[in-house]
């Protein structure tokens, strides 16, 4: 799979070519705030190359993984949800309820949220 997918949503977010509203950026992650919010805080985290979802992981993918989590970990306590506790949620697939092909993580704070998920 190519780095960067000319067509996908979040490639061209990462890219510059459609706006979002950037919260935290390095050379490998960025993270934006989803355009329609589910809870106080709803944020995206995604890597800035191309990668599908979860599916699509393959242990050489481990230190990408450790900087997504430690971007995720860091937001939260920049937005002051982390001591009240936040969800992170990553959707796979159309039972999984994925409508963006690049992998992203929810990260959802400011309410509390139910268990299961519907
Ligand atoms: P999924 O449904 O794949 O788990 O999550 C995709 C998320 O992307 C949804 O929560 C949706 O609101 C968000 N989203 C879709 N298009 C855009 C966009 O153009 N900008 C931003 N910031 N978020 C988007
Ligand atoms: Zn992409």
């Amino acid at each position: 799979m190519p780095d960067d997918q000319p067509d996908c949503l979040f490639c061209r977010i990462v890219r510059g070519e459609i706006p979002a509203t950037r919260v935290y950026e390095d050379d490998a992650v960025l993270a934006f705030r989803d355009i329609a919010p589910r809870s106080p805080t709803h944020i995206l985290v995604v890597p800035k190359k191309h990668v599908g979802s979860v599916a699509d992981l393959t242990d050489a993918d481990g230190p990408l993984l450790g900087r997504l989590f430690g971007a995720i970990a860091r937001i939260a306590r920049d937005e002051g949800i982390a001591d009240a506790g936040y969800r992170v949620v990553s959707n796979v697939g159309r039972w999984g309820g994925q409508t963006v092909d690049h992998l992203h993580f929810h990260l959802m704070g400011g309410r509390a949220f139910a268990w299961p998920p519907g």
